[in-house]
């Protein structure tokens, strides 16, 4: 039986039936863990705030998205539910997910996100009338404090990947202001597969009263995801390495993260050059190149992907069977150092294993620097990551 699915039919949540039509027609048969546990708590009445936590891929855009199409009244043609989600790639993906799961209601939606329609007038009646919105949050809080987006008929507010909204900069000062714009009776809803001590904190205070679900440590990484270390000595001796095993591993799609930008542009060159078909993404890129490449990999054009952490969180992409970490992620402390970054380590080899399924994760290793930073990767989650060599590749497939 797969692990992620319950033991509760989609019936049980008593969703509308329009919904529960688009729902079977994604395939869905049944609900998640997460779905079955937390959708009676978010469709409660009166309604209640809630913290979710559950692995990355175990269906948690389900959950909010069934919740806001269910609490729309649709006599009422003005913004009703809100989402948002830190990067355009991750927004535009849930849009997806929503119109899909909506597709025989009539509940309009709209994308609140930079550049996301030319002609003005339009986008204008288009926010005005739409119900559900899901966009990111400078462009949301724009468009709220312009009365574009009419925010006094909100009654549901979700935070996708909350903490890292909550956390980082510009975004948590961003999604704080529109909160702090949303009706005193709204719904408020974080989901997410990681919550720092720090944000957990905060996010109390955010979502007052809430239902909470809860992982602990060792049940943070999914178990369906193999995870390695590889032994280089450069970044030319990576490259090596890299091309190596896109010739040995049987490869349906694979992200290579690293660091930089300019990174993501030099290795993409490199990779290229050494005969690879690869693209590469990162927030340098005009919002309609990022569109072009992304919707190019979901339809497979490239085998190979190479990002920065823009995409580390949320993004979807069923056959990634391979994660690459070209390089360590890193964050600074509180003390302004440098140091590993075990949260966005799982979100990044969370982009596959999705729902289930079987996963790759290979971190390169190169220098005192990146050993150091995968060691307290490892501590931070009590598991092991294994060495193998190019040669070990067979015993493990
Ligand atoms: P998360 O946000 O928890 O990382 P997603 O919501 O992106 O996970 O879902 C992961 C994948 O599982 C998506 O491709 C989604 O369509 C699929 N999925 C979600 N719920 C179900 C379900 N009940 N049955 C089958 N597939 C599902
Ligand atoms: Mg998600």
């Amino acid at each position: 039986d797969e692990p992620v699915l319950s033991v509760t039919t989609f019936e049980e949540l008593n969703l509308h039936p329009d919904v529960q039509k688009g729902v079977y027609e994604m395939g869905f048969t049944r609900p998640s863990k997460i779905q079955a546990k937390a959708l009676p708590l978010l469709l409660k009445s009166p309604p209640q705030n809630m913290i979710g936590q559950s692995q990355s891929g175990t269906g948690k855009t389900a959950a909010f998205v069934l919740t806001m199409l269910s609490r729309i009244d649709l006599n009422l043609k003005a913004p009703q539910a809100l989402c948002l989600a830190p990067s355009r790639e991750l927004a535009r993906q849930i849009m997806v997910e929503a119109r899909k799961m909506g597709k025989y209601t009539p509940v309009t939606t709209a994308e609140a996100i930079r550049d996301s329609s030319s002609n003005n007038r339009d986008r204008n009646t288009t926010f005005k009338e739409a119900q559900l919105i899901v966009g990111t949050p400078g462009t949301v809080l724009d468009l709220i404090k312009r009365h574009i987006i009419e925010k006094k008929n909100i009654k549901i507010f979700v935070l996708d990947e909350a903490d890292n909204m909550l956390n980082q900069q510009g975004l948590g000062d961003q999604s704080i202001k529109v909160k702090n714009l949303m009706p005193r009776d709204c719904q408020i809803v974080l989901f997410s597969a990681t919550y720092e001590d720090s944000v957990r904190e905060f996010a109390g205070r955010f979502a007052p009263h809430a239902n909470e679900f809860r992982l602990k440590i060792e049940e943070m990484s999914v178990k369906n995801i193999k995870q390695f270390y590889m032994d280089c000595t450069d970044e030319e001796h990576k490259l090596k390495v890299l091309s190596e095993l896109y010739s040995i591993l049987t490869i349906h799609q694979s992200i290579i993260f690293v660091e930089r930008r300019d990174s993501a542009d030099r290795i993409a060159k490199r990779m290229t050059d050494l005969g690879h078909k690869v693209i590469d993404l990162h927030g340098g890129l005009s919002t309609t190149e990022r569109d072009e490449v992304m919707d190019g990999f979901r339809k497979g054009s490239a085998k190979v992907l190479i990002s920065t952490n823009v995409i580390a969180r949320g993004i979807d992409v069923m056959q990634v069977n391979l994660v690459i970490n070209f390089d360590i992620p890193v964050k600074r402390n509180e003390d302004n150092k440098i140091v590993a970054d075990p949260d966005t380590y799982l979100h990044r080899i969370g982009r596959t294993g999705r729902f289930g399924r079987k996963g790759i994760a290979i971190n390169l290793v190169c220098d005192n620097y990146s050993w150091k930073n995968l060691r307290s990767i490892q501590e931070y989650f009590e598991r092991d990551i294994t060495q193998i060599k190019l040669d070990d590749w067979d015993h493990v497939e």
